[in-house]
């Protein structure tokens, strides 16, 4: 059986240069696509998602097909747009370096398989979530309810993600992942309906609870009391030393998409303890 938690562990040496090249590409236009998709998402955008060419933000000129290829475009373009001499964002290399090192993490542990997909395709939603939440408070529905999507279907058919915390509750796979999103959508609802009652205004956000229910189909409900103490611990040290005041908002599914990679990467190393 395949298992998030069971990592085979591949040498990169037993992959050829043009197989090491192809893979490289590979995850750079993934973080190309990546960053590209927040662009276009955020609330301010002035570009569909679904234009075909991208062009520049600030003179609005199509963008050569050369300078497209992922990083080498930046290097060449010297991290400037040709026509306007307007400075490139950063925000681009950097996404793209990220999914290049978590492309090698995840092919060195798992090899070219279900479980290096499945987790760049949840690494990529949450870190479209992630920074769409950090920057704007903003947790598109679709991207979350895509994540609900491949807990249930991963977890129901292949328990991609089911761990050892599965046995203590001894139920099928399919309600792992069916309590998993319940208990994570409904704890927040009602943390919220809580504070609305004392305060008298929302303390969460709607997409924090559909967020919390991707995380928990993904994780299952036993994770959950701990990713959501990781993940507001975490937002508390944001919070004290970006020195906000008490009524401005936290990104607070950004703290929690924290909390279930480092829940996972906590869960992967114990894992390896054991064993
Ligand atoms: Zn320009």
């Amino acid at each position: 059986m395949i298992n998030i938690y069971n990592p085979v562990f591949v040498n990169i040496s037993s992959f050829s240069i043009a197989d090491l090249i192809i893979i490289s590409i590979f995850f750079l236009s993934v973080g190309s696509f990546c960053s590209t998709i927040i662009y276009r998402l955020a609330p301010n955008s002035q570009f569909p998602l679904f234009k075909i060419r991208s062009s520049c933000p600030s003179c609005s000129k199509k963008i050569d097909a050369i300078n497209l290829i992922p990083l080498l475009g930046f290097v060449i373009q010297s991290g400037k747009c040709k026509l306007c001499n307007s400075n490139i964002s950063k925000f681009y290399p950097f996404t793209e370096i990220f999914f290049l090192l978590i492309g090698i993490l995840l092919i060195t542990n798992y090899g070219i398989g279900l479980s290096a997909i499945v987790y760049t395709i949840i690494i990529f939603c949450f870190y479209i979530l992630f920074f769409l939440d950090y920057k704007y408070l903003y947790l598109p529905v679709y991207i979350n309810l895509l994540i609900v999507l491949i807990g249930i279907t991963f977890n129901a058919k292949y328990q991609l993600f089911i761990d050892e915390t599965f046995l203590i509750l001894d139920i099928k796979p399919i309600f792992f992942t069916i309590y998993g999103l319940f208990f994570g959508y409904s704890s927040l609802w009602l943390i919220n309906l809580m504070f609305k009652v004392i305060k008298k205004k929302d303390g969460i956000g709607g997409g924090d609870f559909i967020l919390f229910g991707g995380i928990g189909s993904i994780h299952g409900p036993i994770a959950l009391p701990v990713i959501l103490l990781i993940g507001s611990f975490l937002g508390c040290l944001y919070f004290i030393f970006s020195k906000k005041t008490t009524d401005s908002e936290l990104p607070f599914g950004s703290f929690l998409i924290l909390g279930s990679f480092v829940y996972f990467v906590l869960n992967l190393m114990n894992f390896s303890l054991i064993n």
